[in-house]
């Protein structure tokens, strides 16, 4: 349910309608906008006439049951755009963000010029896995805990912030070490336990939707995150399974129209997994940033016929180049801009 306060209610008549609804043995979850402050009561099984308690209180303007199962990612709990602060680099509410860097971390020199290089050309966050979700047991898994240290070693030489995905809960307190965000991947969008630990941070978690899953499922799931406490979410689009068998997967642009008129929260698009082929990557992001994405995640690699993992779908530092001032134009476009790097890391 959602309460909506009147313009001018008191901090008192938000404070008593707090107190009633944790009296009540629910939970208040406090949304302070600029006109007006909106408090949803987060819980199931209200009793039929519950709103009419609260529509009765002193600065109440209206209380409305939500019917959506998702409640704290949802518009009507927060109609203002969620803006994530990850290291003076703001994500969501408007301007454009590249995240970019190989899909594995392979050494220390691989991954620090790589970063150098993205860095060079307009990219404003590291990825690079440590931990890789691979299809095959005897693919290559990552280096862990070494990736990550090389991982810090790039964030510190080229000043991007890191994302990198922590594949489980027990892991989640070392790659809180060395990470700036949490990557959750396509394969763990329903490990319901990850989700709870990574709620239980304050760390900014990018949440990949489940390459099968529907786009009410994929906000539940960022719910789980949000319910624990943790407000700093984003959405990654990242392809879905479709019988399309030319492309890795079908990058679903409707999803993020979709989830945008949802949800507050901060939508990236993956044109890498999202196509699967480096020549599709450029024409998607731009796609995505035409539509309003808030950003783009990609995979760079100095050598794609080399790499590790996802050679295929790389682009080098070339296309990158490339690729970054076609998004400019774009991003220019739709009344936006690349979001500027506010403070350096180190
Ligand atoms: C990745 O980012 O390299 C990755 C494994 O992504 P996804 O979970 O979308 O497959
Ligand atoms: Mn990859």
């Amino acid at each position: 349910m959602i309460i909506v306060m009147g313009k001018t209610a008191t901090s008192e008549d938000v404070q008593r309608v707090i107190a009633r609804i944790e009296q009540d043995g629910w939970q208040a979850e406090v949304s302070h906008g600029a006109e007006r402050t909106v408090i949803g009561v987060i819980g199931t099984g209200f009793p039929p006439d519950y709103q009419e308690h609260f529509e009765a209180m002193p600065g109440v303007e209206s209380a409305t049951r939500i019917s959506k199962p998702y409640k704290l990612a949802s518009r009507d709990f927060k109609p203002v755009d969620t803006v994530i602060d990850v290291s003076g680099i703001q994500i969501g509410g408007g301007d454009f963000v590249v995240m970019a860097g190989p899909c594995s971390v392979e050494s220390r020199d691989h991954v620090v010029s790589t970063a150098q290089a993205v860095a060079a050309h307009g990219a404003r966050l590291l990825r690079g896995g440590a931990f890789k979700p691979r299809t095959s047991p005897y693919s290559f898994q990552g280096l862990g805990e070494e990736g990550l240290e090389y991982l810090a070693e790039a964030r510190a030489k080229s000043g991007l912030p890191v994302i990198t995905e922590v594949m489980e809960p027990g892991d989640v307190d070392l790659v809180e070490q060395y990470t700036d965000v949490f990557q959750i991947g396509t394969r763990n969008m329903q490990n319901f336990p990850l989700l709870r630990r990574v709620g239980q941070s304050r760390k900014p978690v990018m949440l990949k939707r489940g390459m099968s899953a529907t786009i009410e499922e994929w906000l539940m799931a960022s719910e789980y995150i949000l319910a624990e406490g943790n407000k700093n979410v984003m959405l990654c689009e990242r392809g879905i399974r479709t019988f399309e068998t030319m492309l890795r997967n079908t990058l679903d642009l409707s999803a993020i129209a979709m989830a945008r008129r949802l949800t507050h929260l901060p939508i990236i698009a993956d044109p890498s997994h999202g196509t699967g082929k480096w020549y599709l990557v450029k024409p998607m992001a731009m796609a995505a940033a035409a539509m309003g994405a808030d950003g783009i995640i990609v995979e760079v690699h100095p050598d794609p016929d080399h790499a590790w993992s996802d050679g295929p779908q790389a682009l080098t530092y070339e296309n990158f180049a490339d690729m970054m001032q076609s998004l400019d134009a774009v991003v220019r476009a739709t009344g936006r801009q690349m979001v500027s790097a506010r403070a350096a890391v180190g």
